[in-house]
C-alpha cells in the first residue's frame, strides 16, 4: 500500500509499505479520506513532543471495513461498513481513567501521533476505536467527525445554555466546528470572529454570524448592554486571543481554551480576579462527544468546511497549503480513492 511517512523533521515521504494484517480484535480499514490538522504539522516539523519517526500520521479519517479479526471480542461492526476513527489510547489505570475521564489520561496517546495512523491506503485498527458512520454519511463528511467532536467537547466544557451570549474566537476548522456544536446544542446567540477576511467570508457563506476582530469588542459591549459576553470559546491559538478573552467576558463569565497554544501567552490575571472569570481548558473529546458529533454531522456544510481535497501523493503540498495564511484554506483532506 501507499503511505505518507514522517521520516525526519520536515520530511513527509510517500512510501510503499506492506498492507497491515489485523491482529485479534482489530479490523482492516481501507481509508478513503483523512483530514490534516495542526497536530500533523507539528509532527512533520519535528515539534510534537511525543511523535517519533518513522510514523504514518493521520488521526482524522474515514474508511470502509474490509476485514475483521474478531478474536475474543464481540462487535456489531461488519465488513463493508463505513467507519471513522476514535483515536484516543488511554492507560485505564491512572486517576483520570479510573474516574471515567480517559480523555485526560495521564499518559494519553493517539493513533496517528504515537502509532501509525491514516495517511495511508489501509490501517489495522482496534475494533473499539472504530465508530460506525450514519448510513447517509459519505467518507468525506466522515473524515470531519473527529474535529467536530472537538467542537462538541468545547461546548460541553463551557456548559453553554441557549440563553448565553457566546463569542467564538478563531474561524479555522475548530472555530467553525465549535459554532456547529453550539447550534446543535440550541445555543444560537453567538458570534464568530477572526482577523482573516478569507476565513470570515467562508464562515459567512456557511450562514454563521461573523465579525472582523477589530469590530468585535464594540459589538459585544453594545449587544450585552455593556456587560460583556457570557462565554468565550477560544479557538484561535494566537497569543493575543487570551487577553481578548478576559476583555470580552462579563463578570463571572467563562472562558474555554480549546486551541493548544505553542507559547505561553500573556494572561490578564487582574481581570480574572476582578471579574471572577472561570478559565477552563478543553482537551480532545470523549466517546460520548463522538456520538453527539455523529448526530450533528448531517447538518455540517461539509462542502465549505473542506477547502481542499488532494491525493495522498500530494501530502507534502497539502501541508504547505495548511500553513499558508494567505491561502483560502479551511479543512484540507487527503484522499486515497485515486490510489492504485
Ligand atoms: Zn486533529
Ligand atoms: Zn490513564
Amino acid at each position: 500500500m501507499q503511505a505518507l511517512v514522517y521520516t525526519a523533521p520536515n520530511q513527509l515521504i510517500l512510501e510503499e509499505r506492506p498492507t497491515p494484517k489485523p491482529a485479534a480484535g482489530e479490523a482492516l480499514i481501507r481509508i478513503h479520506y483523512a483530514g490534516i490538522c495542526g497536530t500533523d504539522m507539528a509532527i512533520v516539523h519535528g515539534a510534537h513532543p511525543r511523535a517519533r519517526p518513522p510514523l504514518i500520521p493521520g488521526h482524522e479519517f474515514a474508511g470502509e471495513i474490509v476485514e475483521i479479526n474478531t478474536g475474543d471480542s464481540r462487535t456489531d461492526l461488519r465488513v463493508g461498513q463505513r467507519v471513522a476513527l476514535f483515536p484516543l489510547l488511554w492507560c485505564g489505570k491512572c486517576r483520570a481513567c479510573r474516574a471515567g475521564d480517559p480523555h485526560v489520561c495521564r499518559t494519553l496517546r493517539l493513533i496517528g501521533i504515537d502509532r501509525d495512523g491514516g495517511f495511508a491506503e489501509y490501517a489495522a485498527i482496534p475494533l473499539d476505536h472504530l465508530v460506525g458512520l450514519p448510513a447517509d454519511c459519505d467518507y468525506r463528511r466522515g473524515a470531519l467527525l473527529e474535529p467536530l467532536a472537538v467542537g462538541v467537547h468545547a461546548v460541553e466544557m463551557a456548559g453553554a445554555a441557549p440563553s448565553d451570549f457566546t463569542v467564538v474566537l478563531g474561524a479555522g476548522p475548530i472555530g467553525i466546528m465549535t459554532c456547529q456544536a453550539l447550534r446543535q446544542a440550541g445555543c444560537d446567540n453567538f458570534i464568530l470572529s477572526d482577523i482573516n477576511p478569507l476565513r470570515l467570508a467562508r464562515a459567512r457563506a456557511m450562514h454563521l454570524p461573523t465579525l472582523p476582530l477589530d469590530q468585535l469588542e464594540e459589538h459585544v459591549v453594545q449587544a450585552s448592554d455593556g456587560e460583556g459576553a457570557d462565554l468565550v470559546l477560544e479557538c484561535a491559538g494566537a497569543p493575543p486571543a487570551i487577553m481578548q478573552t478576559t476583555t470580552l467576558l462579563r463578570p463571572r463569565g467563562k472562558a474555554v481554551i480549546v486551541s493548544v497554544h505553542k507559547q505561553h501567552p500573556p494572561v490578564d490575571l487582574r481581570s480574572l480576579n476582578f471579574k471572577e472569570i472561570t478559565m477552563i481548558g478543553a482537551r480532545v473529546y470523549t466517546r460520548a462527544n463522538f456520538d453527539s458529533a455523529c448526530a450533528a454531522l448531517a447538518d455540517l456544510d461539509a462542502d465549505r468546511v473542506i477547502s481542499h481535497n488532494l491525493p495522498l501523493a500530494e501530502g507534502a503540498r497539502a501541508l504547505t497549503l495548511c500553513e499558508d495564511r494567505s491561502a483560502d484554506t479551511c479543512k484540507v483532506l487527503l484522499n486515497m480513492e485515486e490510489c492504485s
